[in-house]
């Protein structure tokens, strides 16, 4: 591994905050966390000790391969570094609606959206955003694999959201940044970081929150964070946002492992002292004033169709609740109650996923599609196939092979341990693999 940059052992060395244990704690192995999805079967991992500052999650006693853990690709489970997961304290203390409307601006490959998802359990709606177009890609797979309708995956710049007057409760931007926090496992981290790149994270930081501010309600709450220890990307920038955006810091109550900012503004986990690579998070609320809230224009529900009859859906998706649209070929569900406000995302934004793929309409009936069998919300009971691991990797990999004989023709949902994995269409001595291409695994699984 590199050494450290010169001058940050320099910063690090004089800033009495961070303490000298943390060089050496930067050398040292990272620990391994992930966090459950509670609505889904998951791998046990009771024996493993849980994050107190997370809901189900875990720190783990050893690495295990994820790729040849089948549950981890039906997003039973997320790996996810353990300081970031103290969002979850962070959500769980603020006051925000019970249905609250949510942007997760800088969303990919997912660690916070997913755990925003479970943390609102079906309540209000999630906007998960990523400006990088092959991230966001990366982000629709694990939203759609983490299970909940009440999500849209955008692909869009942060001053999109401009459009957005007033429209969050809550705004989380995981910020880009120097990375001070990955110096442990990320060589290239050590390579690229410099006072210089320090102050243009600065700017990039204050820019793209300026960007999202005026989408955010009066009262409303910024989430800001990153994965970096010094004040310039943090304390700074709180104090930043606060004189020239409008908005008051607020104090949220942490655990003994977590360590106050400078000047108390914001927490931190330091290695050394709270078991995460690093991290640091703090609350904003706005107080600037605000015109009045988006609403719904006249290029609302562009190319979008809405399905009256819903009896050819029935058995393959739970109806109520869900509104239904058609684009193109493809069938959309959508929560009833957030139908004005998923057309108003859909009207200003690049969606990329929006709301759950039921399946293709075809002349035979309905082609189901991987996000509806993802979806613990709204899939129905299927035909299905229990697989063992070892076949079960096989399917994820794309391959086909000979089934028992007493599994009925058509679409069948594969499963294992009794979660689903996806879908196969049986033609009797074979089965075609619908295993979406760009979800196999590619390494060698034997
Ligand atoms: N929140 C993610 C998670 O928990 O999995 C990690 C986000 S990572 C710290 C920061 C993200 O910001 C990256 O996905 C990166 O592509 C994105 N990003 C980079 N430059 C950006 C910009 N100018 N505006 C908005 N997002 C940007």
């Amino acid at each position: 591994m590199v050494n450290f940059p010169d001058d940050f052992i320099k910063y690090v060395s004089n800033d009495e905050h961070l303490g000298k244990e943390l060089l050496k704690a930067l050398d040292e192995v990272a620990p391994i966390s992930i966090r459950k999805n509670p609505r889904k079967i998951t791998p046990n991992f009771e024996n493993n000790r849980m994050i107190e500052w997370c809901k189900d999650a875990y720190f783990l006693k050893e690495r295990p391969s994820f790729t040849l853990t089948p549950l981890f690709h039906a997003g039973t489970f997320y790996p996810q570094e353990a300081g970031s997961m103290f969002l979850d304290t962070i959500l769980r203390s603020l006051d925000v609606p019970t249905n609250p409307v949510v942007l997760d601006l800088c969303a990919a490959p997912g660690g916070k959206s997913t755990l925003i998802a479970s943390f609102l359990d079906g309540r209000g709606m999630l906007v998960a955003n990523e400006v990088i177009n092959q991230r966001a890609k990366v982000l629709r797979e694990n939203i759609s694999k983490w299970g909940y309708a009440n999500t849209i995956v955008t692909n869009n710049d942060p001053s999109d959201f401009n459009r957005l007057e007033g429209f969050f409760d809550l705004v989380v931007v995981d910020a880009p940044c120097s990375g001070e926090g990955m110096f442990r496992k990320d060589e290239h981290a050590r390579n690229e970081w410099s006072l210089q790149n320090v102050s243009l994270c600065v700017g990039r930081q204050r820019r793209i929150v300026a960007d999202v501010w005026n989408s955010l309600k009066e009262g409303g709450y910024l989430i800001y964070s990153t994965c970096t220890f010094n004040p310039h990307e943090n304390e700074e920038n709180v104090k930043w946002i606060e004189e020239n955006l409008g908005g008051q810091y607020i104090d949220v109550s942490t655990l003994n492992t977590f360590v106050k900012g400078r000047n108390g503004v914001g927490n931190y986990g330091i290695p050394g002292r709270t078991e995460t690579e690093g991290f640091y998070i703090a609350v904003i609320q706005k107080t600037s004033e605000l015109g009045k809230r988006v609403t719904l224009g006249k290029n609302a529900n562009k190319g979008l169709l809405r399905i009256k009859d819903t009896t050819p859906l029935k058995g393959w998706v739970k109806l109520e609740n869900s509104s239904f649209f058609s684009w193109n070929n493809t069938i959309l569900d959508i929560p009833t109650a957030w139908e004005k406000d998923y057309l108003i995302v859909q009207e200003n934004l690049h969606i990329i996923k929006w709301g759950v793929v039921v399946g293709e309409h075809a002349r035979k009936g309905l082609i189901p599609d991987h996000d509806l069998l993802m979806c613990h919300q709204l899939r129905e009971n299927y035909a299905s196939v229990d697989l063992q691991e070892k076949e079960a990797l096989q399917y994820l990999h794309g391959d086909t092979f000979a089934l028992e004989s007493n599994i009925s023709n058509g679409f069948v949902q594969v499963t294992h341990e009794g979660e689903s994995l996806g879908w196969i269409k049986n033609i009797g001595n074979r089965f075609n693999n619908l295993y979406p291409k760009e979800y196999r695994i590619r390494m060698n699984i034997q």
